[in-house]
């Protein structure tokens, strides 16, 4: 008789039913982490939300250099077409979630630039 092997979803850590991530067929995820990322991966646009919680997962992978991989991410989804806001408006979005900057002219003035530039180098 075999013995189930308990798995926690790679996104939240809850145990799954044997989910698993359609980006790689192989890591398990719950069902509500499932729905989301087929859902995300779905998504014409991301709304802040969704970006929220790529972003923190991603972190989660990746502490050292998840900002380079969220950016991969990103500029994939570019590639085939979706219709995100532009980088830097993730950005910002980003960073008024980690340190409520709420100064978002501002803001955009002092870091805009740079990660359009960024952006126009990604060359899709
Ligand atoms: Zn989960």
């Amino acid at each position: 008789m075999s013995k189930q092997k308990l798995e926690y979803c790679r996104r939240c850590q809850e145990s799954t039913n044997g989910g698993i991530s359609r980006r790689d067929n192989k890591s398990p995820l719950c069902t509500k982490c499932e729905e989301l990322e087929a859902f995300i991966d779905m998504a014409e646009t991301l709304t802040y939300p969704l970006i929220k919680w790529e972003f923190k997962f991603q972190q989660l992978l990746a502490p050292q250099n998840g900002m380079d991989i969220f950016e991969s991410f990103l500029k994939f989804r570019k590639s085939i077409g979706k219709k995100d806001p532009s980088f830097a408006e993730i950005h910002y979005l980003i960073w008024d979630d980690m340190f409520g900057c709420k100064d978002k002219k501002g803001w955009m003035r002092q870091f805009g630039k740079i990660y359009a530039d960024k952006e126009k180098a990604w060359k899709i």
